[in-house]
């Protein structure tokens, strides 16, 4: 259970996100969240707790006996996943990492096949799948709606957690800590994620992903944040303004070759087209010079990692793909274990993994 039973939504809605914080952690104190809505949500040590599990977790399923084990934490839950827009790795990686804890899924991926169609409201839709299920991942366009969801729920004679998989243009919480935790084990014998210098580039001002990692890279000490894309898709100001507060050292820029040479890993972005305002609106904007193909690799560091939130198109050329420093198919797997520690957290299965004899 969260403690969002205790603010009415005007009151929570109208909240900074840092301090909605504590209303979305598990009432048993621990830290970790309940409900998992926003990148805010975690500090470096809750980051360093979900990273070791993941680790643990890895190490654990490669034994049938380990992978047994895992499989019988959750397997009294069932989870719901609602996707409402499309998705094939959030999807799937969610999807196996409830496989992974035992838990039984259901799922809508098409909001045409469900009631809404008839006219049924999100909050009743949400709440019937609260009758069934026992936690629901959810994504949708609507900005705000995993946030509102969470609060009806907790507020409902059957609160569940809600996990966010991507909500409208704003946030996508869990990839940025499978973004983080593929950074810090690249880093890992390396001396690690603080002091480096991390690239951004594509659609900077669309991008969920983007604006997710760029909040949970403050909680690295020295880490600079370069951002590079065209005019029209530069980085908004409500990330620039965190950054500037939190006294990072960031960079706006639009030449990536530069950016690269100094770069310790390159976090390519697609345009995302979907959000245009009137239709081929992007396919105007010149993005020719933001993409990564042989000569950026070349200008790479040897110890350099290029990462993609994927799905990609033409921003990373295929000729990268076999090259050691291209992270983004580790990236997509790690996703899997990360997720599978966050939802074994979510349940308090934390302690119980770290301290299991596999
Ligand atoms: N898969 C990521 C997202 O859902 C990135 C993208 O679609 O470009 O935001």
């Amino acid at each position: 259970m969260a403690k969002l039973t205790e603010i009415g939504w005007e009151a929570f809605s109208g909240l900074a996100l840092e301090a909605k914080k504590p209303y979305l952690e598990r009432e048993e104190g621990d830290g970790m969240p309940y409900h998992t809505l926003f990148a805010q949500q975690f500090d470096r040590a809750l980051l360093e707790r979900l990273c070791a599990l993941a680790n643990r977790i890895r190490f654990i399923n490669k034994s049938k006996e380990g992978a047994l084990y895992l499989k019988n934490v959750l397997a009294h839950k069932r989870a719901m996943l609602y996707f409402s827009q499309p998705s094939s790795r959030t999807f799937l990686s969610h999807l196996a990492a409830c496989q992974i804890l035992g838990l039984t899924t259901g799922s809508v991926r098409d909001a045409a096949t469900s009631s809404e169609f008839k006219g049924e409201s999100h909050e009743d839709s949400v709440r019937t799948f609260s009758s069934y299920f026992d936690m629901i991942i959810m994504r949708s366009p609507e900005q705000g709606l995993a946030e509102k969801m969470a609060w009806e729920l907790s507020n409902s004679e059957r609160p569940i957690p809600i996990l966010n998989a991507g909500s409208g243009k704003d946030q996508h919480p869990t990839q940025a800590l499978l973004d983080i935790y593929t950074l810090v084990r690249s880093f890992e014998t390396k001396g690690g994620l603080d002091g480096r210098t991390v690239v951004f580039c594509g659609d900077l001002m669309r991008g969920r992903t983007v604006r997710s990692l760029s909040y949970l890279l403050t909680n690295f000490k020295g880490v600079k944040q370069i951002f590079v894309a065209p005019q029209e898709l530069q980085v908004p100001a409500d990330v620039v303004m965190v950054l500037a507060k939190k006294g990072v050292e960031f960079e706006v820029a639009d030449d990536l070759k530069s950016a690269v040479k100094i770069a310790d890993a390159v976090y390519m972005t697609r345009i995302q087209d979907e959000w245009d305002e009137s239709k081929g609106a992007s396919a105007k904007i010149d993005t020719s010079r933001f993409k990564f193909g042989a000569e950026e690799l070349a200008l790479l560091g040897k110890d350099g990692i290029i990462m993609h939130p994927l799905p990609r198109r033409d921003e990373i050329a295929t000729c990268c793909d076999h090259d050691p420093r291209a992270m983004y198919w580790r990236q997509m797997r790690n996703g899997m274990w990360i997720r599978a520690a966050l939802i074994a957290s979510v349940f308090g299965f934390e302690k119980s993994i770290m301290d299991c004899g596999y």
